[in-house]
């Protein structure tokens, strides 16, 4: 008798991993945009002198609790915390001036000459309740001076934020601009706003009634649409007429070196921003409102800009101290990618392309293929900016590439140029081919490119990849080899 079959295992069908809900791809298509805005970041570093510095992704949880606040939303519920295999309590960062702040102590950065100035670009992670602009995981760039209290520090970063994101980015945007004071005058203007607030408790939704006894600060910023705290709020107490001596000093001080960099800014004393770090200055960029919203030039749109904001920033004097360093001033700001990249696509920004090839270099049939895998090499050696497909045999896929790729010559090297020990090099614009010595080939062809380049023929921009047009090139001949 033939032995029994063993009963056949129920095979369980595993669901495909997937992006977790609020994480995404950076995509090839999207990488024009983020290589663009991480050298302007990097150049803007060199231009006004701030150093890199990279910190962990993971840190004490501690370190956000006691910097950002107990209170704050972030600390409250959007960390990613965790207890690690060795039982400590550690977070992935929710933000990186804290680190920065951790580092400017323990590596000693107060004993060199100040202030010292340092910048990041990196994630950071929330976890927020994802919508448009926010992400459980998102990039941040910034940019922090320690160790100096003068406000043309905060002034000049301001000027930075804006230069980044106008000058550079071409995004229309609204500077907006607060003080919230030192320790002295915010004691004394939360007794003023707590005592406003709480003859008018009702009219609050429930968030901001627990604000009222935890941080009533934040009862300025509530974006909540179906109660009268928005009315509230515009009707509060101001903390700038409750600034003490210094920070009004600070304050105007702050305003006249951004009137002297002739940057249109808005007074809003509805910003406070949501962490327990920041004093005196606090500043947000905005999408500037479309003409369409009203008058160009106008105040942005509220509360959706405020939602949307690009760049946020401000002093905070007292970080370093409150997680057990010395006493230092400090200013900074942190600008999120991925919303940058949304506005540049929303204005259509023209991007300019990741790389740009010279040169396509075409093979045809084996020896031609063989020949140009050392021919490649020697070009980007020689600094020759060369593309090239290998992989394709047809001749017109090949100078269709060099098309999409807007190479200004394609270099063809086929069986009959193996032969006689030349190449033909096409120019891509009128489609005129010469024959050419192939060991002349590198030096001819650097000297037409340098001579391209100093004629001021500048590279070819893309569009986003969202809206790219699908280029229709031009047609390659039939014939490639037309001699001179
Ligand atoms: P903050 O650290 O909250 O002051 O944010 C600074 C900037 O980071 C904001 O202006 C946004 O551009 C960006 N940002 C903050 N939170 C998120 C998020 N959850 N998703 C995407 N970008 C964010």
């Amino acid at each position: 008798m033939p032995p029994a079959k063993k009963p056949a295992k129920a095979k369980v069908k595993l669901p495909q991993p997937q992006l977790l809900r609020g994480f995404k791809d950076i995509l090839p298509g999207d990488q024009p945009a983020w290589t663009w805005i991480r050298r302007l970041v990097d150049d803007l570093a060199v231009s006004y002198g701030f150093q890199r510095l990279d910190t962990p992704l993971v840190e004490m949880e501690s370190l956000f609790v006691r910097s950002i606040g107990e209170t704050s939303d972030i600390v409250e519920k959007e960390m990613f915390s965790f207890t690690d295999r060795g039982g400590d309590r550690v977070a992935l960062r929710p933000e990186t001036t804290a680190s920065f702040a951790r580092a400017y102590t323990e590596h000693g950065f107060i004993n060199q000459p100040q202030p010292v100035k340092l910048y990041y670009f990196g994630p950071q992670f929330r976890y927020d309740r994802p919508q448009a602009g926010r992400f459980r995981q998102f990039y941040q760039f910034g940019y922090e001076i320690f160790g100096d209290p003068d406000p043309i520090n905060d002034a000049q970063l301001i000027m930075m934020a804006y230069s980044l994101l106008n000058v550079e980015l071409k995004l229309p945007v609204s500077v907006q601009v607060n003080s919230i004071g030192d320790k002295e005058s915010r004691s004394r203007y939360l007794k003023v706003l707590t005592g406003y607030y709480r003859t008018r408790k009702n009219a609050l939704c429930e968030t901001c009634k627990e604000r009222l006894t935890k941080n009533p600060l934040r009862l300025l910023d509530c974006k909540e649409k179906a109660k009268d705290c928005q009315e509230l709020a515009s009707q509060a107490p101001q903390t700038v007429d409750h600034l003490s001596d210094a920070s009004r000093q600070h304050f105007v001080r702050l305003l006249e070196y951004l009137d002297e960099l002739q940057i249109g800014y808005e007074l809003n004393p509805r910003l406070v921003r949501g962490l327990d770090y920041y004093s005196n200055t606090v500043f947000e960029i905005w999408p500037a409102r479309s003409p369409s919203a009203g008058e160009a030039g106008g105040p942005a749109d509220e509360p959706e800009a405020s939602q949307s904001a690009l760049v946020g920033g401000g002093r905070y004097d007292g970080l370093v101290e409150m997680i057990g360093g010395r006493p230092t001033p400090a200013v900074g700001f942190a600008g999120g990618v991925e919303r940058i990249v949304a506005q540049l696509y929303k204005h259509q920004v023209a991007i300019p392309p990741v790389a740009h090839y010279d040169v396509f270099l075409c093979q045809l049939g084996e020896q031609g293929r063989k020949k140009s895998l050392r021919l490649f090499e020697d070009m980007r050696r020689a600094g020759i900016r060369v593309a090239e497909n290998l992989s394709k045999d047809s001749i017109k896929a090949q100078l269709e590439v060099a098309n999409r790729l807007k190479c200004k010559y394609s270099i063809i090297l086929g069986q009959k140029e193996i032969m006689d020990e030349t190449i033909l090099i096409r120019d891509m614009e009128n489609g005129i081919q010469e024959v050419m010595d192939y060991n002349k080939a590198i030096v001819e062809v650097k000297k037409r490119i340098e001579r391209m380049h100093t004629n001021h023929i500048v590279p070819p921009v893309v569009t986003p990849a969202s809206t790219a047009p699908t280029e229709t090139p031009a047609p390659p001949p039939d014939e490639p080899a037309v001699k001179s």
